[in-house]
């Protein structure tokens, strides 16, 4: 089968992932053999540190017609290992999934559905999100600051079932920037995007690999990442406060000139320079979000480095299943 390029390839980043990898194999090989196209799964393990890697080459050596694992050094990130998986996806279709089984692999065939009826970018949102309420609430607030300041439109930015065709794909690959929220990218790509509702489900083992900390470093990232508008909004504040501040300035001169000395409202005066003082850190912080992006772009550093691949030649003989 591997001698012709597969229809479609399914990328799955993996870390630390031995609770439900078992579970996975199981539902997702049935699931994509029932759409009868030839296709590839892409395992990217992110440097896991536990069983994930037995796991995955036990499952490359049962199915190696269909399985690919890129083996990366150390941990990138979910979306530098969906990075490495396009870059070596053969499809003409890309469909990326988590491998916790909260994107059902059954729904691969709506999406598939989808960018065979010719549109490029498939996005999705979730019914029934299970999850945890402050992540729903964190996801909510997220999605809302997303959505007034940046280009990118979406219904729901965290889901990671979704399709892309190949002209999105690679010019993906062609993009030399440091990505860190792949679906963005692809939504402006996107000539013919569509987005579609799927199903959700709880993680069925193992932990979520996001603490609010990486949400919140997320947030930003895709902020700095796809708009100036943060930083416009920020001169446009300090310009407020310094016309405000600028009118303080002449009432208090103008008290003391009329009423004399007085200590009266110190406290109030403290309160609004301490006011001033936060937005001032704030709008530094925010510049520095910016110049880190600036500082990441210039190192050049690899976004992700390949310690191995699994993986037939695209010559060799078709292999027998067992
Ligand atoms: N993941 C990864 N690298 C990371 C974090 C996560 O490859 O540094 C993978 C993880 O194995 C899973 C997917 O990304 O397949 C989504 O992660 P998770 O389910 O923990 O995120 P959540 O569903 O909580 O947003
Ligand atoms: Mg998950």
């Amino acid at each position: 089968m591997n001698d012709t390029a597969p229809v479609l390839s399914v990328v799955i980043p993996v870390y630390n992932e031995e609770d439900v990898l078992p579970t996975l194999f199981e539902r997702l090989y049935p699931a994509l053999d029932a759409l009868n196209r030839p296709y590839e799964v892409l395992f990217v393990n992110d440097g896991s540190r536990d069983r994930s890697v037995a796991m995955l080459r036990e499952q490359y050596q049962r199915r190696p017609a269909e399985t690919r694992v890129i083996l990366l050094q150390v941990n990138f990130g979910q979306h530098a290992a969906i990075l490495a998986g396009f870059e070596r996806s053969r499809g003409e279709y890309v469909v990326t999934l988590d491998a916790d089984l909260q994107n059902p692999p059954e729904e691969v065939g709506k999406l598939l559905a989808k960018l065979e009826e010719g549109h490029d970018y498939v996005g999705t949102w979730r019914t029934n999100r299970q999850d945890l309420w402050w992540r729903r609430m964190a996801s909510k607030v997220i999605n809302a600051i997303r959505e007034r300041t940046t280009p990118i439109k979406m219904a729901d930015h965290g889901c990671m079932l979704r399709g892309y065709g190949r002209q999105i794909v690679d010019t993906i690959n062609a993009t030399r920037e440091n990505i860190t929220f792949i679906p963005a990218l692809a939504s402006i790509y996107s000539s013919n995007p569509v987005e579609i509702e799927v199903k959700h489900d709880e993680r069925v083992a193992g932990t979520s690999k996001y603490s609010l900390y990486r949400l919140i470093r997320l947030t930003f990232d895709l902020m700095t990442g796809f708009s100036t508008v943060p930083l416009q909004m920020f001169s446009l504040v300090g310009l407020v406060l310094s016309a405000l501040s600028g009118a303080l300035v002449f009432y208090m001169l103008a008290r003391r000139a009329i009423l004399g000395p007085e200590v009266d409202g110190v406290f109030t005066l403290f309160a609004i320079v301490f006011f001033l003082l936060g937005m001032t850190l704030f709008g530094i912080g925010l510049l520095g979000e910016y110049i880190g992006c600036i500082y990441v772009q210039v190192r050049q550093r690899p976004r992700y480095i390949i310690g191995a691949v699994l993986e037939q030649s695209p010559h060799a003989p078709p292999a027998g299943r067992e």
